[in-house]
């Protein structure tokens, strides 16, 4: 393809990219393909000579958006949002265009420099304070399996690197029971075993209980096991609960154990400062990590950690063979030292273009709207005789599950509300997630995406009770 070429098919394309967000609503939320479906579209082998642009473009009516479940449907409100913008995706052509790879700063200064800055707007943006330095993971899960790897290696004097696990003390692990399945993910790469992973009880409220960590880690002390490394969450991925970082932090410092802080999702809205409470003794945590991509605004993949002493990730991570080396190594920021892979994309770019167009204020609306509906479909749910609100409103997530008069007991209403579930899933008007709370099956809503307005929560609500009535 020429860039005559190029020019002419980028236009088509873009076209085409307009269209499918101003038409998104008449799709189906959830794809409704089978499984191989996609797959037995798709010829078995590479086409042998170069087909037209226009038979690729079709294929994209034809097999690829069928098989799409819709993640930027304002009716989207399932898991998480992971919701994007139209400044994030000219961001991201931008991004393939240039195609750097910003492993190192000379291999491109720009995005290494904006990387620091943007991250630092962020920083103060969500009130953590100075000193610490940030830098953009994929994910969560790979910022937390960093946070864990510096903790061991800190924990073991930096001995685990060059010797091995094996042999060295047993290094323990704690989160509550309502931590991601990242922690354990991490966990287990790190090398701490399963065996030395410790899952905190929550009390009422679904957060961590500072006793019963502090009495976990007297248990492991008395038994020749180090603590290492806490993962506190504020906004877990079930109910939303947070962790109270004030007497974690506190138990942390005392036993000069490592805190990580994984605010995955609800980092964002400490955008707001009425909210900031939720985060309120995080100036003790060692890293903290948010994903820009979850909700706001910012195209997967883009995750925000932060590093109280970066030098302890990178004296973990540096690896620096001859052809790594550079005149300005050592007095600038290489941040193929700061996480796992290598090859680094310019990311920093769609995360300047989203904080210019919109703005903190802009961002901070959306926040304000998303929360303020879910609070909206909290008192529906509570005025609806036959539901029953379950938890939150946590900022914008809640659980809620069908109850209607006579339909038995625990194991029944689990029954019911899982047809329920599957039976809204299907419809395609709105596409909900199933959770467990108090061991009883319950529907989660997320709400989040950019577009979501009052009436798209109306509509979804109002397909929830028309087909909760008819089962
Ligand atoms: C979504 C989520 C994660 C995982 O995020 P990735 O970026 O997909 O790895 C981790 N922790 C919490 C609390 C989450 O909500």
């Amino acid at each position: 393809m020429d860039i005559a070429r190029f020019r002419e098919r980028a236009h088509a394309l873009v076209e085409h990219m307009a269209t499918y967000l101003e038409e998104i609503e008449r799709r189906p939320v959830r794809s409704r393909c089978r499984p191989g479906e996609v797959a037995a579209a798709l010829p078995a082998t590479a086409p042998e000579e170069p087909e037209p642009f226009e038979a690729l473009l079709a294929d994209l009516e034809r097999i690829v958006l069928p098989g799409l479940t819709h993640w930027q449907h304002p009716r989207f409100l399932a898991y998480f949002p992971a919701n994007s913008s139209p400044p994030s995706v000219l961001a991201e052509m931008l991004t393939a265009t240039y195609a750097v790879n910003a492993m190192l700063w000379q291999t491109s200064p720009a995005a290494t420099e904006m990387e620091t800055t943007v991250l630092d707007w962020l920083r103060r943006a969500i009130g953590l304070p100075d000193g610490f330095s940030g830098v953009i993971q994929s994910t969560a899960s790979e910022a937390t399996l960093c946070a864990l790897l510096a903790a061991r290696e800190r924990a073991l004097d930096w001995r685990g690197n060059e010797e091995g696990l094996a042999g060295g003390p047993p290094l323990a692990v704690y989160a509550s029971a309502e931590a991601h399945s990242s922690v354990e993910k991490g966990v287990t790469i790190a090398g701490f075993g399963r065996r030395f992973f410790r899952r905190i009880p929550v009390g009422e409220d679904f957060a961590l209980r500072p006793e019963a960590l502090e009495a976990a880690i007297r248990t492991d002390l008395d038994a020749g096991v180090r603590p290492c490394c806490v993962v506190a969450t504020l906004g877990t991925t079930g109910v939303g609960a947070s962790d109270p970082l004030e007497p974690v932090g506190e138990i942390c410092a005392r036993h000069g154990i490592y805190l990580h802080v994984d605010a995955a999702w609800a980092g964002s809205a400490l955008l707001l400062p009425e909210w900031r409470h939720l985060a309120a003794g995080v100036e003790r945590a060692d890293s903290f990590v948010f994903n820009p991509h979850k909700w706001l605004l910012t195209n997967f993949d883009c995750s925000a950690h932060f590093l109280r002493r970066p030098e302890e990730l990178t004296r973990t991570l540096s690896i620096l063979p001859a052809y790594l080396r550079g005149r300005e190594t050592g007095s600038v920021i290489d941040y193929r030292d700061w996480g796992i892979p290598l090859g680094r994309r310019f990311r920093a770019l769609k995360l300047w273009f989203v904080l210019r167009s919109y703005g903190l204020e802009g961002l901070r609306a959306m926040l304000r709207r998303h929360i303020a509906l879910a609070r909206e479909l909290a008192g529906w749910i509570r005025e609806a005789p036959d539901f029953e609100l379950v938890t939150g409103p946590n900022l914008a997530l809640l659980t809620f599950r069908y109850r209607p008069e006579g339909a038995g007991g625990n194991a029944a209403l689990d029954a019911l509300n899982e047809r329920l579930l599957n039976a809204v899933n299907d419809d395609g008007r709105t596409y909900l997630t199933p959770g467990r709370v108090h061991d009883r099956y319950v529907l989660r809503v997320s709400i989040g995406q950019a577009r979501t307005e009052q009436r798209h929560v109306e509509e979804a609500w109002r397909a929830i009770t028309e087909i909760a009535r008819g089962l």
